[in-house]
């Protein structure tokens, strides 16, 4: 089975962990995505289940919680399998889970808190959401304004989370609020593990997407919420830089299973325009097709070579931020490409729901936007080259 960084990510143990990847999403995702995608949410405890009893949810975390303790490279082999669901929003839950909600936890969190949520995080029995996106505070993530104060042993926690992906069905939200109200922007900010069982939460109905249609995204609000203050991960007012350096992992594992969606999807269209007959010939004969679908090819191989560009250097500890923030941009405006070439070649079969390419088209468009916008990506870049201002 050859990878999508053959040979970074080809060797046996890298191997097992797709082929396990696979069997699941086929015999356990796969099937059932339509009927999610039309009566949603997906089942996320019962799919993590799965992943967890693999232990697919925690390749990189460490084994006295449930995880492999392996490095980055395995957990792309695993990213490059979840390429191969058929739609966005189960990769997008699973990512949260495991590239999101957690890191940090893993990495900064004590003993007692890696016991009671990263550990059934990492056997699938806990769902994950992260909670730092506001309603006034996207792209500007140090410009939320939820806060905790102290009272007692507790925080007591207010404010509410936008979009929160997984929110509906999480046992538990790591949540980026503010903890010093006079402090600087981006060192007075702490993440706090917050069950979602606690009372004074409140959740807004599932709220309507344009795609990614099988997960779940709420309004998530949050009213003299109380918490032990043992829930803080890591050193308080730290949490904005946590964060920060989380944002990186997450880039560079979604990379290969971004490759590996965009060359389904280019196969699914040269395999409609080959039987599609159009003005008495296969439409993959008009010389139009063939070169756009070539070009596409091109872009995509020009990707890998960003990634495994990007995966030498973080490799070898060099600072790779502006790389990689190159590598959030290129996948995001590569595959609404992707997606809008192939749609066209589909005719008005590419504009079916029920046609994968409109399922493509539509999860996406959010990848210029979510978890980074396109923007803040090329403010990124400004500011290695000296010219942000
Ligand atoms: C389906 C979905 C799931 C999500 N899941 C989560 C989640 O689980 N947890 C969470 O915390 N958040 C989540 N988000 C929120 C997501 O991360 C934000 O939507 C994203 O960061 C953009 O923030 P915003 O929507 O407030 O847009 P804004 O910050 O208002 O930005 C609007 C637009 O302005 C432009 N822009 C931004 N910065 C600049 C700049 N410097 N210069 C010029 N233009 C700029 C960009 O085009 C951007 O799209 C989710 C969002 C969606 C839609």
């Amino acid at each position: 089975m050859a990878s999508i960084l053959d040979p970074v990510l080809n060797t046996d143990e890298h191997k097992a962990i797709k082929r396990t990847a696979l069997q699941i999403i086929e015999k356990d995702i796969n099937p059932y995505i339509d009927e999610w995608e039309a009566n949603a949410p997906f089942p996320a405890h019962q799919v993590f289940k799965k992943l967890g009893d693999a232990g697919l949810l925690g390749i990189t975390k460490p084994v006295e919680f449930g995880g492999m303790g392996l490095d980055i490279t395995y957990a792309m082999a695993f990213g490059e399998a979840v390429g191969h669901i058929e739609c966005g929003g189960i990769p997008m839950a699973i990512g949260v889970q495991t590239d999101m909600a957690t890191p940090a936890l893993a990495n900064f969190g004590s003993d007692e808190l890696r016991r009671d949520f990263l550990a059934p995080a990492i056997s699938g029995d806990y769902v994950a959401c992260v909670g730092i996106s506001e309603v006034h505070a996207g792209s500007d993530v140090a410009a939320i304004k939820t806060h905790a104060r102290k009272d007692g042993d507790d925080y007591i926690i207010n404010g509410s989370k936008m979009w929160i992906t997984n929110s509906l069905q999480a046992d538990f939200m790591v949540a980026l609020v503010v903890t010093d109200p006079d402090g600087q922007r981006h060192s007075n900010k702490s993440l706090i593990v917050i069950p979602m069982d606690t009372p004074g939460i409140s959740k807004s109905a599932r709220l309507d997407k344009l795609g990614m249609r099988c997960s779940d995204t709420a309004q998530i609000h949050l009213e003299d919420v109380r918490v032990p203050q043992r829930f803080l991960i890591g050193e308080e007012n730290k949490g904005f830089t946590y964060q920060m350096i989380q944002f990186q992992d997450e880039r560079l594992i979604v990379g290969p299973g971004a490759i590996a969606s965009m060359e389904r999807t280019i196969q699914e269209t040269i395999d409609y325009a080959s039987q599609r007959e159009i003005f008495g010939q296969p439409l993959i004969n008009k010389q139009v097709v063939q070169f756009r679908l070539a070009e596409l090819k091109t872009e995509v191989e020009a990707l890998r070579g960003l990634l495994v560009l990007c995966l030498d250097k973080y490799l070898a500890s060099e600072d790779v931020t502006m790389l990689i923030s190159m590598l959030k941009l290129k996948i995001g405006r590569l595959e609404r490409e992707v997606a809008d070439s192939c749609l066209q070649y589909f005719g008005g079969m590419g504009y079916m729901t029920e046609t994968p390419v409109s399922r493509y088209y539509r999860d996406v468009r959010l990848h210029s936007i979510g978890g980074g916008a396109d923007e803040v990506m090329l403010q990124i870049i400004s500011k290695y080259m000296g010219t942000f201002s």
